[in-house]
């Protein structure tokens, strides 16, 4: 089926549609692809395994989206690893390093994963947070010699393997601008962005080749649009989708927006011939929509059920925000927010849910079904989904009244100390008594909490869970490792010592477990990269610390040693980043209580002797609000978060904190406001920006640059350290440095650690000597 040049004629071919989702979870209801993908690296299963793998989760998810009643489905969301990497690949636009690998999947785990080929070296591309999400995509890395080339295969046969099985099947593509916002330029190439002309041809010959295979609808993803990464995003988006709209041979455009408000890139895209465009209505309100008046030519594909959390939609609220859109836009369908990517498959894989939360809950499918709910509310009027409404408003009700989410005690006592102010003596009279207090060497050195997670340390675990063996037993075996570690530590010569976290699998659902407030899921697994999945806890009610959490592991470790033990907490901002938060009021409350929690645990480490506590803040960065407006709303909190959290203790008790994975640049400000008596901050790529940064911001407590890098096993030299030190020491005087790696050591294995810290032990040696 062609189409023809104007917008009339492409509405009139392609069929409208009425309930959809963005794109959908797509590692396996069982983390069946996780399984496949690790077991093709390790050589254990070979291709056409793997790809009967995929086929069968793919199939299974489009037919059971069908199923559900979906009149479009979004295909091509399938990836082995990620959507960006593929994206990267459909355009030609993978390094010239992996370009030697000659199989086409090997190539593209090369470039996801790095590794050794042929006995060549591949160093992989980076990852980084998607947006403000817990998921990590692939960099891709524009260089001069980048040249774009159409690669569809994947795409095109996804489609074909759908449409087979008579599915109305929709591609997806992240679309040019948000591709090329996302990459990074290398080798002095130009600016991704200013290559967005080349680019847009490109998909415009993915336009055509997808209408040549009779294609209706095609999904274009543009979320860039609803940030402040570019700065004339708005303009982009009417460029480049005039000139896709204006294609003579392509299916009706649907351009998709989530994770914010599109603002001025609404009317933009509105004024160029795009036939949809996506609007995510959880964050964004249905009034800035009907106020575009080009709109009523358009449909308007309106995410109304949240696709990134997993409380159920308010039915009624819904339909009443699609009902304020008719009259305002040509055609309304219904969708979820965002790619549901981000919610576990479904709740029935969840057994031992209390049946109260059961009913507040939607994840993947269950979201699906609303969608359907509300599309035939809409087309058939409320009538026609009365039960749903009547359900969906009894569980609300219920969720309302539950007695879980208001603890009265919680709520008082936080007014109460915040009343008080909650503060910590000023910093330099802190330092001084802290210094009397610990007589540390100049220099300290120390680690960041973890030690390797060994398997005797996997088998306790797993033997505790099945029953093998029982709390005292493991807890035994988990004191011969701490014990272990701080052996290790002293032999080394650390300053600072850790008990290695050996009881920790992962850390906020090691803290969600003792908290009241949360409650875990069975089987909620969600993709964090690639292969890796994790199972957020779910925050749903007041939280509040029944019982202390890490004081009798601190106090066993700090017994075995004189030096000082490191207390280890993880911060409320962390907390919050990577659970399922309650949505009923502000993150602000949510994270404020949590940090209640926290500074009730330091106060009792205090109590039980420890002398120097961290409270980890690693996803700062992570919850920054997408437009630059909102965020130093949000970096407030954040850090009136932190302060409450850490000063409850005397100003002789040292407070550290640690960050990482993250770009500081818009942040560095609320770093320093945390006034965190030591700071130890991921800087292995980057010695000396991050403390000029810190400097520029006024900090002037303790700093901890990490001198090496924990996600390569190689082992670093004492020489490059001792470099990096003496750099430095450049921008921090050696009353305030600390030494330390980037991040903690639980991926690394034992041997590499030893040799890495011993050669950092010596490091610090030699720069003390020239300080
Ligand atoms: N203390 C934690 C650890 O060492 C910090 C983890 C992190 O920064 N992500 O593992
Ligand atoms: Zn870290």
């Amino acid at each position: 089926m062609a189409f023809r040049r104007t917008e009339e004629d492409v509405l009139m071919t392609a069929t409208p549609f009425t309930a959809t989702i963005l794109g959908s979870p797509r590692i396996g209801p069982n983390r069946e692809l996780k399984r496949a993908v690790e077991k093709y690296w390790a050589g254990n299963l070979d291709r056409s395994g793997l790809e009967s793998v995929a086929a069968k989760i793919r199939r299974d998810t489009w037919e059971s989206l069908t199923a559900a009643g979906l009149d479009s489905v979004p295909v091509n969301t399938f990836s082995y690893y990620d959507h960006v990497l593929d994206t990267a690949v459909l355009v030609g636009a993978l390094p010239p390093r992996v370009a030697g690998v000659a199989d086409d999947l090997d190539r593209y785990f090369a470039a996801a994963r790095g590794g050794t080929y042929d006995g060549t070296d591949i160093a992989p591309l980076e990852m980084t947070k998607w947006f403000d999400t817990n998921y990590h995509y692939i960099v891709p890395e524009l260089g001069p010699d980048t040249s774009f080339a159409l690669h569809p295969a994947k795409v095109i046969e996804e489609l074909r393997e759908a449409r087979a099985l008579g599915i109305p099947a929709r591609p997806v593509v992240v679309g040019p601008i948000t591709f090329l916002a996302l990459s990074k330029a290398v080798g002095g190439a130009v600016a991704p962005i200013s290559r967005l002309g080349e680019l847009v041809s490109v998909y415009g010959q993915l336009l055509e080749l997808l209408a040549d295979e009779g294609v209706q609808w095609v999904q274009i993803d543009e979320p860039v649009l609803v940030t402040d990464i570019l700065d004339n995003a708005a303009e982009l988006a009417g460029q480049t989708y005039k000139v896709l709209g204006g294609l003579a041979k392509r299916p009706a455009l649907f351009v998709a927006s989530y994770f914010g408000e599109l603002t001025d890139a609404l009317p933009a895209l509105a004024r160029t011939p795009v036939e949809a465009i996506g609007v995510d209505l959880v964050a964004g309100t249905a009034a800035a929509v009907a106020a575009v008046p080009e709109l009523t030519t358009k449909t308007v594909v309106a995410g109304v059920v949240d696709g990134r959390n997993i409380w159920r939609t308010d039915l009624q609220s819904a339909l009443g925000t699609l009902a304020s859109l008719l009259g305002s836009v040509g055609n309304l369908a219904v969708s979820t927010s965002c790619s549901t990517l981000h919610v576990p498959y479904t709740l029935d894989a969840e057994s031992e849910l209390d049946p109260a939360l059961r009913s507040w809950l939607a994840f993947g499918f269950e979201k699906v079904t609303e969608v359907v709910a509300l599309a035939r509310g809409l087309t058939q009027g409320r009538e026609a989904i009365a039960g749903e409404i009547a359900a969906s408003n009894d569980a609300i009700a219920a969720r309302k009244s539950d007695p879980r989410l208001n603890n009265d005690h919680v709520r008082e006592r936080l007014s109460s100390i915040l009343a008080s102010g909650a503060q910590r003596g000023p910093a330099a009279r802190r330092r001084e008594v802290q210094q009397d207090r610990l007589g540390l060497p100049p220099l300290p050195t120390t680690t960041i909490g973890s030690y390797p997670q060994t398997s005797a340390i996997r088998v306790a675990r797993a033997e505790l869970r099945n029953g093998t063996i029982d709390t005292a037993e493991y807890e035994r075996r988990m004191k011969h490792e701490i014990a272990g570690v701080v052996k290790l530590q002293e032999d080394l010569g650390l300053d600072v010592l850790v008990h290695g976290e050996p009881e920790r699998n992962d850390m906020v659902q090691y803290f969600a477990e003792q908290l009241t407030g949360f409650f875990a899921t069975e089987n909620g697994w969600v993709q964090s990269y690639g292969s890796r999945c994790v199972r957020p806890p779910i925050l749903y009610g007041d939280v509040a610390r029944p019982e202390p959490m890490t004081v009798s592991w601190a106090q066993y470790a700090q017994s075995l040693t004189d030096k000082p033990m490191k207390g280890m907490l993880t911060g409320p901002v962390t907390i919050l980043a990577w659970s399922f938060v309650r949505d009923d009021q502000p993150l602000a409350d949510t994270a404020a209580q949590v940090a209640l929690a926290i500074r009730d645990e330091t106060v009792d480490l205090q109590a039980a002797g420890i002398v120097i506590i961290q409270v980890d803040e690693p996803a700062l960065r992570e919850l920054l609000p997408l437009r630059s407006k909102d965020q130093a709303a949000y970096l407030k909190w954040a850090v009136e978060a932190f302060r409450l959290a850490t000063s409850g203790v005397e100003d002789s008790t040292q407070i550290h904190t640690h960050l990482c994975y993250s770009e500081f640049g818009e942040v560095i400000g609320a770093i320093a406001d945390l006034d965190a008596d030591v700071t130890s901050i991921e800087a292995a790529r980057s010695h000396m920006e991050v403390l000029d940064d810190l400097n520029a911001a006024g900090f002037g407590n303790g700093v901890g640059p990490g001198v090496y890098d924990i996600h390569s096993p190689r082992v670093p030299t004492t020489e490059e350290m001792a470099t990096a030190l003496r750099n430095a020491l450049k921008a921090v005087p050696a009353e305030r440095l600390w030494v330390n790696p980037d991040c903690g050591l639980k991926t690394r294995k034992t041997d590499e650690v030893t040799e890495s810290l011993r050669n950092m032990v010596d490091a610090a040696r030699e720069a003390r000597a020239d300080a």
